[in-house]
């Protein structure tokens, strides 16, 4: 496990806010899923003065790789999360150092004797995690939905790690940071009219992933942090393509987006508390179940 801790840079040191200062782990499968998943609802919680601890379960060598293949990705992942981090004010980020299962080319047909992320037990992953949680007395630990959101395996496996692990040390607030259902398949279609930017297979399994509107607990509104997210999208730049041979890719999609649109389009973040039915309206804090206590 390594550890390293980014100094909070000047302009972020929190105003002095009244209230209750929580620690907030953040759980997530490859450099850049912090970023696109939950990046605006870390660098708000940053901003707002609480600590935020980021821990990333792969390496992300099976990212896009025309960075170079295995070891060299890996250690260019490595930067770009570091970068990340500090775009959104993390104190602190934690990788695991597992192995990418990939996906589309999912990783492990080489003969290569170290096992991927998700063969590994989720009792062996939820001890490591667990430790981190400990050491940090975590009072909210954010993982995936039981889909994975759009079924990446390590992103399933995050899920039950991280769900196993909150058990193990105590943790009481547990959030499946997910995307509104309703919000994908409305993305996927305006990202329809741009040839060759989705496949139709990729589009099938998305929309039918992530959470129904009525299954949400949290709609976290970080507009007011889109800049700290996109800086954070941005520093993975291996995992970005905006032009050239393949055309646009992954993120590179979403940096193209005018700041304004950027905005509108990725200043929500959805989770699901465990253990809380959803009510009528969505709440907007994830530190809600520990306020009052
Ligand atoms: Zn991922």
């Amino acid at each position: 496990m390594v550890g390293a801790r980014n100094p909070v840079p000047r302009e972020r040191l929190p105003r002095e806010r009244p209230g209750p200062r929580f620690v907030l782990v953040s759980l997530h499968a490859h450099p850049d899923d912090e970023a696109l998943l939950t990046g605006g609802t870390l660098a708000r919680a940053a901003a707002e003065g609480h600590r935020v601890v980021l821990v990333v379960a792969t390496d992300g060598a099976a990212g896009l790789a025309d960075a170079g293949p295995g070891a060299d990705l890996a250690q260019r992942r490595t930067r770009e999360l570091a970068a990340s981090a500090a775009a959104l004010g993390v104190a602190r980020v934690v990788r695991l150092g597992h192995r990418d299962s990939g996906y589309l080319e999912p990783a492990g047909a080489d003969g290569d004797a170290v096992p991927v992320f998700s063969a590994l037990s989720v009792g062996q992953l939820a001890a490591e995690v667990a430790a981190v949680l400990r050491e940090e007395g975590a009072d909210v630990l954010t993982t995936y939905d039981a889909r994975g959101g759009y079924g990446h395996p390590d992103h399933v496996h995050v899920h039950a790690v991280g769900v196993a692990a909150a058990a193990l040390a105590g943790t009481p607030v547990v959030l499946e940071a997910t995307i509104d259902r309703t919000w994908v398949r409305r993305a996927l279609r305006v990202a329809a009219r741009v040839p060759g930017l989705v496949g139709d297979v990729t589009a099938d399994r998305v929309g039918e992933g992530f959470t129904a509107r009525g299954d949400l607990t949290h709609r976290v509104d970080v507009r007011a942090h889109a800049g700290a997210k996109r800086a954070a999208l941005a520093a993975h730049a291996s995992q970005s393509e905006t032009g050239g041979r393949r055309g646009v890719r992954g993120i590179g999609a979403l940096l193209l987006l005018p700041r304004p649109v950027f905005r509108r389009a990725l200043g929500r973040e959805w989770f699901t508390e465990r253990g809380r039915a959803p009510g009528p309206t969505l709440l907007d804090d994830v530190f809600a179940s520990l306020r009052g206590r």
